[in-house]
């Protein structure tokens, strides 16, 4: 099986990367299953998808949950039989120095970008050796690989993923799961909107993320490109970046 008839899970949905993924896996023929935090706009994409001859259902989840993880993975299962791909999706930045000392920041980072991914493996790794297969593709950064400043603890807690799928990876040489990190530059997305309080410091953030990042189709044309491969073919790191950025 390649990408159509996939089953695929998808944390942070409800925009930027997760809803264009959400999109272009579904138009693939992949049923999706959707979660974050504002279901109004999981509801939206559902029909928008449904509309557009795909297969869609969303639950509320917050990644900080594990409760919420497994009832994410339970309804890919009672809806579509399986679970094929979670795409550990959900994750936030907060802009400031080490020597800010933005502690709740930190604390949210960690919370939402690394225990947010820790909780869907423990929700979809059994579900995946039952099956014999399962895929587990993270959304991490190219913050984590140029280290930038005010992006300290963003960047480690991407690292952080990374290295816990390369662990992963090495401890799954049975065949059965298959782990990719892709590692997206600036994309235009919502990101930035809940990175930073100070206004003027948001506002450029803002405009530089319009003048130089992507769409994000582009990232989700790569996360398709992982998800269609062979069984025997294990795409493990993918960058994707604007071509002018630094
Ligand atoms: P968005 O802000 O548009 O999307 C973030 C998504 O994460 C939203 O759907 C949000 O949903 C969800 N989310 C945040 N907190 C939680 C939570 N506690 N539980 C569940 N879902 C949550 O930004 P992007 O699309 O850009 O971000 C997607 C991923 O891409 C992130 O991991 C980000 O770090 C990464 N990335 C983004 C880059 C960029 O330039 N935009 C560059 C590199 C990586 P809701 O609020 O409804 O819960």
């Amino acid at each position: 099986m390649t990408i159509a008839g996939k089953v695929v899970a998808i944390t942070g949905a409800s925009s930027g990367i997760g809803a264009a993924t959400a999109r272009h896996l579904a138009s693939l023929g992949a049923p999706v299953v959707l979660g974050a935090r504002r279901t109004d706009r999981l509801e939206s994409l559902v029909a928008e998808i449904e509309a557009d001859g795909g297969q869609a259902v969303a639950t509320r989840v917050d990644v900080t949950e594990p409760g919420d993880l497994q009832a994410l993975v339970t309804t890919a299962v009672e809806r579509f039989g399986r679970l094929d791909v979670l795409v550990g999706n959900a994750g936030i930045t907060k802009i400031s120095t080490v020597a800010d000392l933005d502690v709740e920041g930190w604390s949210a980072m960690v919370d939402v970008n690394v225990k947010g991914i820790l909780h869907g493996i423990a929700a979809a790794l059994p579900v995946f050796r039952e099956q014999g297969s399962g895929h587990l593709v993270t959304v991490v950064s190219t913050s984590g690989l140029k280290i930038v400043p005010t992006q300290a603890v963003y960047a480690g807690t991407k690292n952080a993923v990374r290295t816990l799928l390369e662990a992963l990876r090495q401890e799954s040489t049975d065949g059965v799961l298959r782990t990719t990190s892709i590692s997206p530059g600036y994309v235009r997305t919502e990101l930035i909107d809940h990175a930073v309080d100070d206004p003027a410091v948001r506002e450029q953030a803002r405009q530089n993320m319009a003048d130089l990042g992507i769409d994000p189709v582009a990232v989700a044309r790569a996360i398709a490109f992982a998800v269609d491969q062979p069984a025997d073919v294990e795409i493990g790191d993918l960058t994707i970046r604007p071509t002018r950025q630094g």
